[in-house]
């Protein structure tokens, strides 16, 4: 991944004052390559902003991921996507056209819509002509006259004349309590449950009911065998292994959130097992995910401050609207327009 910049530390670009023309400015810098940060990414391409993205992940997507190791293909964040509003599935429609997005039936008589082939062919296909820079962890953003500097732990990343801000509220909080207090407020009024996801790599998968599972009131929020996916024919290339993905519910995650993770695996695959009736012979490869911030429990108030109170920096995110992907991205889309709105009416005066 290509440095933006040699850094300078915070202190000294405190004291340098407003950025010298040489640092790397930007119209727009996003922190965050989740699929809000995408959305507002790609609004501000289409108006011909400058704009750079930042992401301390290893890849795009945010929570909207797919894992692969060994020739097993996890899925181990979002599981599908639901369109309910025009803006949304507009993208669903582009992507699908692309081949990026095609149907997987979960029940006898509930189709829903994946990424194609995987979940984070999606993400990826909103990020197309984006300048992303992952591994790129923002530990501090501060304000130097007209610009935004984005600083990580070796010093400054980039300056914007403008930002937006889409980590999980309780992150988002925390960057910003000191430079703007008023969105941290705001940060500090949603919430979120967590979610342990296991990924077992099987040997193999006779058997296992290729219908998705739910039982809530067992632990289990969603489990499904990855080759059921109507989609692997185009994976069928890679020889995708048999894989089952099991997810905890919030309320089983919450109760069990610094549980090691070995015990993890082994108690909800039991619990899988019990359920199903089914034992699963050899486990190849075991691995557990927690997501601490998995889904938004309560959204920040419509009522409460979005932009700065100098009309520079929005905040976005799923936790402005509710725990969907769909709401990720018309947070986005909203947060880039209140900007340009600020923007044009501070020129128009
Ligand atoms: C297990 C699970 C299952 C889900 N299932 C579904 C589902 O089936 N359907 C559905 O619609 N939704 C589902 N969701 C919710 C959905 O994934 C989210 O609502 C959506 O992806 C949120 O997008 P976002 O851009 O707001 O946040 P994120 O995707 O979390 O993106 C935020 C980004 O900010 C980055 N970041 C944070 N702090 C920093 C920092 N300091 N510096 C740099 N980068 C930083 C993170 O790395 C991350 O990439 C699920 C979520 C989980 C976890």
């Amino acid at each position: 991944m290509p440095r933006l910049k040699p850094r300078i530390s915070p202190a000294r670009a405190a004291l340098a004052g407003p950025m010298k023309s040489d640092l790397s400015m930007f119209d727009l810098i996003i922190l965050g390559s989740g699929v809000a940060g995408l959305a507002a990414a790609q609004c501000a391409q289409k108006y011909g902003k400058t704009v750079l993205l930042v992401d301390k992940g290893r890849r795009l997507g945010g929570r909207v991921a797919t894992r692969r190791k060994d020739g097993f293909v996890f899925n181990h964040g979002t599981q599908f996507v639901t369109a309910t509003g025009t803006a949304f599935a507009s993208l669903l429609g582009h992507a699908r056209r692309f081949g990026c997005l095609t149907d997987w039936q979960v029940s006898p008589n509930k189709t829903v819509q994946i990424g194609a082939p995987t979940m984070r062919d999606l993400p990826q296909f909103i990020a197309k002509g984006l300048d992303i820079h992952q591994q790129t962890e923002i530990t501090s953003i501060a304000r130097h006259g007209e610009a935004i500097s984005f600083f990580d732990k070796d010093g400054l990343v980039a300056c914007g004349h403008q930002a937006i801000i889409t980590a999980p509220s309780p992150q988002s909080a925390r960057l910003l309590a000191a430079p703007y207090p008023e969105l941290a407020a705001t940060a500090s009024l949603a919430s979120y449950e967590p979610c342990w996801t296991i990924m077992l790599g099987l040997e193999n998968d006779d058997g296992i009911t290729p219908m998705p599972l739910r039982d809530e009131t067992a632990g289990i929020q969603f489990a499904a065998l990855e080759t059921s996916r109507q989609n692997h024919q185009r994976v069928a290339a890679e020889q995708i292994r048999p894989a089952l993905t099991i997810q905890a519910s919030g309320a089983w995650s919450q109760q069990h959130l610094e549980t090691d993770p070995q015990d993890v695996i082994d108690s909800l695959t039991a619990i899988w097992q019990d359920i199903t009736g089914h034992r699963l012979g050899t486990i190849v490869d075991a691995t557990a995910h927690r997501w601490r911030y998995a889904k938004v429990s309560m959204a920040a108030p419509e009522t409460a401050a979005r932009l700065s109170n100098d009309q520079k920096l929005a905040l976005a995110g799923d936790w402005l609207g509710g725990p969907r992907v769909e709401q990720a991205f018309d947070s986005g889309q909203q947060a880039f327009y209140a900007l340009k709105a600020s923007h044009e009416t501070s020129n128009a005066h």
